[in-house]
């Protein structure tokens, strides 16, 4: 294993995440039918931010981000549930989920990494979004979620070896980042 990846699987675990893995870059899979899921708008947040579809960026960029990087984690946070309507463990968890993936990432900033996170669910740093009519506020902290980025979650888990369901009554929360050595050129302002 990398000593790049080994240090931030041993930072995720320092971060609090309930599982990690290295990040395979096969795993990286850009697909239209996720798009085409957010296009459906089940979550209502399809044209709402700078970090969804479509002002996210097309399928093309995203795969033009991403080679840019040979390195990566996948980490997840495991919520317990009563039941399975439990949406305030859901919601508790998600919230554990962000915080500890925002430290994260800002830890391998700090170290001087380049990094491209993904993370899980839509932008909620400002109360109402800047998008289309003005630039992101924070575009340093906001990052697109996995599936708006066109990754099906299921598969890179898959492709991992990493669990994308954890047992009954458990929900689970997953994000990954792509990581280059400090000396590795910057990635371009829109990354
Ligand atoms: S940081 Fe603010 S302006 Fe930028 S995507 Fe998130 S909500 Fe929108």
């Amino acid at each position: 294993m990398e000593p790049i990846v080994e240090e931030a699987l041993s930072l995720a675990a320092a971060a609090g995440f309930d599982k990690s893995a290295p990040l395979r870059s096969d795993a990286l899979v850009f697909r239209e039918e996720v798009r085409d899921m957010c296009r459906a708008d089940r979550c209502r947040s399809y044209g709402k931010t700078w970090t969804c579809p479509p002002g996210c960026g097309t399928l093309e960029e995203m795969r033009r981000k991403v080679s840019a990087f040979t390195d990566g984690i996948l980490v997840e946070t495991i919520g317990k549930m009563e039941d399975e309507f439990d949406y305030e463990a859901i919601e508790a968890a998600a919230a554990v989920h962000k915080k500890h993936f925002q430290a994260l990432v800002a830890t391998l900033r700090k170290k001087g990494y380049v990094v491209f996170p993904m993370g899980a669910g839509r932008c909620t740093i400002c109360r109402e979004c800047t998008y289309p009519d003005a630039p992101c506020r924070a575009p340093e902290r906001a990052m697109p979620s996995m599936e708006a980025a066109g990754l099906l979650v299921s598969d890179v888990c898959e492709r991992c070896n990493i669990p994308y369901y954890n047992g009954k009554n458990t929900t689970t929360f997953i994000a990954c980042v792509l990581i280059g050595a400090p000396d590795a050129p910057p990635l371009s302002k829109d990354a």
